[in-house]
């Protein structure tokens, strides 16, 4: 099961998180059925997304965009406090050579662009954050948020590898190192440099992750909790959203298809209606 480590070091100074998001990403490759940068390119971002949403408390919502002028187009998450995600990429299809380390590279797929995101905290508050893309790799962008939009100086890897001549994934994961407001720039430039020498992301386990990242300096573990990806759709939400539509498209449905089905773009489930159904739904309609 995929996992979401919490941390803060002993002195206070910076707090970081690890994740472990192979389930997450492989469900989401197997739900979009998508291509080698495609998966990489949404992996990321639904991982960013998972970070994004381990900042938060209680029912808030985070939705990520990234939105590129490259023939990847908008790739979109939406996470909670809880370790849910879900999320798509407009365009799946993307299949190009990885490199020989085994990385894909998508900043050029995606092109140039915004990170967005927004923040539901529930009874009508919310908060937006824009920037626009660095790299498009994901990673560094969401960095670079977290310092524009946030202020707050912060590391962030996310990670997605591919089984060799398969688009399935074999790994995938992330980290936020961010520091909290006692920290010294001299402590900070200490830790960008740790970062730096750290391996690939993706050749440590989640355990190896945040000694990494701390090297000598001392921390402990808040929390552990679950990671996963996760769709709330149901067929009485698609049932309103059809019912929304009005009695000339409901009979519309009727009369050509004789029936309605509906995708969930944010997991690929597919919901069917029948012309029964669809009767009750006018019915009702007439009652109101
Ligand atoms: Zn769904």
């Amino acid at each position: 099961m995929d996992k979401l480590i919490k941390s803060i070091s002993d002195n206070g100074h910076f707090r970081a998180f690890a994740l472990d998001s192979t389930e997450t990403v492989a469900e989401a490759q197997r739900r979009h059925e998508t291509m080698a940068s495609s998966t990489v390119a949404l992996g990321r971002t639904l991982i960013a997304a998972q970070i994004l949403g381990a900042l938060e408390k209680g029912d808030a919502k985070i939705t990520v965009k990234v939105i590129g002028d490259g023939p990847m187009g908008l790739i979109l998450a939406v996470s909670d406090a809880s370790g849910n995600v879900k999320g798509y990429v407009k365009n799946p299809d993307l299949d190009y050579q990885r490199t020989s380390t085994g990385e894909i590279l998508v900043g050029e797929l995606i092109g140039n662009g915004q990170l967005i995101v927004i923040k539901d905290m529930g009874l009508r508050t919310t908060y937006t954050g824009q920037v626009d893309l660095i790299s498009a790799e994901i990673g560094e962008d969401l960095a670079w948020y977290f310092l524009q939009s946030e202020q707050t100086p912060s590391s962030v890897g996310v990670s997605v590898i591919l089984e060799e001549n398969a688009d399935s994934v074999k790994s995938a994961g992330g980290f936020l190192l961010q520091a909290l407001p006692e920290a010294t720039d001299e402590e900070i430039a200490q830790m960008e440099k740790q970062i730096k020498a750290m391996p690939a992301l993706s050749e440590l386990t989640i355990d190896q992750i945040l000694p990494a990242i701390y090297g000598n300096l001392t921390y402990k573990i808040l929390e552990e909790s679950p990671l996963a990806f996760y769709c709330d759709c149901s067929k009485s939400r698609f049932r309103e959203g059809i019912r929304s539509l009005g009695p000339a498209e409901i009979t519309a449905m009727i009369e050509e298809n004789h029936g309605a089905e509906v995708v969930c773009q944010f997991c690929g489930r597919a919901y069917h209606f029948t012309e029964v159904e669809l009767n009750d739904l006018l019915l009702e309609k007439s009652d109101l």
